[in-house]
């Protein structure tokens, strides 16, 4: 069994590219040149070089004591959270950036909903110098006002999509449009592990430095690379792609997803993908994703607006399929104690997406001796807010 893609860029049943017509040129030069970019001496100097130095890796991979007592185990946080802008997205955003520069693109865009993609994106426009625009949802503009206000100082434009319920869904329309009308001069940042192939593929080769990383820092402190377990929240699956990446063919690493399950899985108010989700295909790839009985997508909920997507990327489709991970359904509230608890224990505050994957350990049980890896994926500063009206603090 492979859980890696296949040269048609299938991950099993899931993944290739349904995209129109007008797309494949774009779609078939990155193809063309992802691998072969990405092997260069010197793309990879200068990935390996931003990461350290801007980015500020290698993460730390913090023993949490007083969590580890509570629940009786050996729990690991990837400290994620600590990269530059604060989560996980910048790895790719990088990445990204770079390859353009090598196909010699001079404009990026990209489709942000929380805007947390749209900063990572913004941010590496301004570290090259590279024109940016960034299109968002009218709605999502007005409720997430701080992001609009970080991309615009760093440079980036923020055009509004004014069709349909204006939320993502609509700013990623907008987005292929305007990479239809420029394929020459411009790159499409995609913001997890989504979209045609090889979009779920090249953002998951470009986050994989996680588990590179985890690998290392495990053997110094446990003595082994492998830990028991890998745990990771699945919006896309960008940050659960690479905290899984060199565990996914070591079948005594268990890997877990965590999805949001809103206000409940059955409440019609969840994001909780692989139990609701069926086969169809959604921002060009086949894969699970909410959808009524006719096949309209329908809209996702969560109260973290990281994780509140309708579809999950192919290559975790095809985990789910093949059981390879296993996938548990978090609520809202469940994660709100989930990151409450963290800071009051660990004197960490993680974004609520990372709340999601750090509730787990309420019902599931693990051994004293298991060692249990958490990508802590981003830092709650952003949610502050979101914290503040919940617990009325
Ligand atoms: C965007 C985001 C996520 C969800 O995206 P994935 O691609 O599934 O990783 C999770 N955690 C944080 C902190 C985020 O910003």
């Amino acid at each position: 069994m492979s859980y890696h893609v296949n040269e048609k860029g299938y991950y099993g049943q899931f993944g290739g590219a349904f995209i129109p017509e007008m797309l494949y040129p774009n779609i078939e030069e990155l193809r063309q040149n992802y691998l072969k970019v990405m092997a260069e001496p010197d793309f990879k100097k200068e990935f390996g070089q931003l990461l350290k130095n801007y980015v500020g890796r290698p993460t730390p991979l913090y023993f949490a004591k007083r969590l580890s007592e509570k629940y009786n185990t050996k729990i690991y946080l990837k400290r994620e959270d600590l990269c530059h802008t604060g989560a996980h997205k910048i790895n790719n955003t990088i990445g990204q950036i770079l390859m353009a520069k090598r196909l010699k693109k001079t404009r990026v865009i990209a489709e942000t909903g929380a805007g947390q993609h749209g900063v990572a994106t913004a941010t590496v426009c301004a570290l090259v110098g590279m024109e940016c625009v960034v299109y968002m949802g009218e709605v999502d503009i007005s409720r997430q006002a701080p992001n609009v206000a970080r991309m615009k100082m760093l440079g980036a434009e923020v055009r509004p999509a004014l069709s349909g319920s204006r939320t993502l869904k609509d700013a990623t329309n907008e987005a292929i449009r305007d990479w239809i009308n420029n394929p020459v001069n411009t790159h499409y940042i995609i913001g997890s592990a989504v979209g045609p192939h090889p979009y779920p593929d090249m953002v998951t080769r470009f986050q994989s430095v996680v588990s590179k990383e985890i690998r290392l820092q495990l053997k110094e402190v446990e003595g082994k690379e492998n830990p028991d377990y890998v745990v990771a929240c699945v919006g896309g699956g960008s940050n659960a792609a690479g905290a899984y990446y060199y565990y996914l063919n070591e079948p005594d690493v268990k890997l877990i997803a965590v999805e949001a399950a809103g206000k409940g899985i059955y409440t019609g108010e969840s994001a909780a993908t692989s139990v609701l989700g069926k086969e169809g295909v959604i921002h060009g790839s086949k894969t699970l994703l909410m959808q009524t009985t006719d096949g309209q997508i329908t809209e996702p909920y969560s109260i973290s607006a990281g994780l509140d997507y309708p579809g999950v990327g192919p290559m975790h489709a095809h985990l789910y399929k093949t059981k390879r991970a296993e996938f548990i359904s978090v609520t809202d509230d469940e994660a709100m104690k989930a990151g409450l608890e963290l800071s009051q224990l660990e004197g960490i505050i993680p974004a609520i997406e990372t709340s999601h994957a750090l509730a787990i350990f309420k019902d599931k049980k693990f051994k004293p001796e298991d060692v249990v890896i958490i990508s802590l994926s981003g830092r709650g500063d952003k949610d502050l807010n979101t914290y503040i009206d919940y617990f009325k603090l």
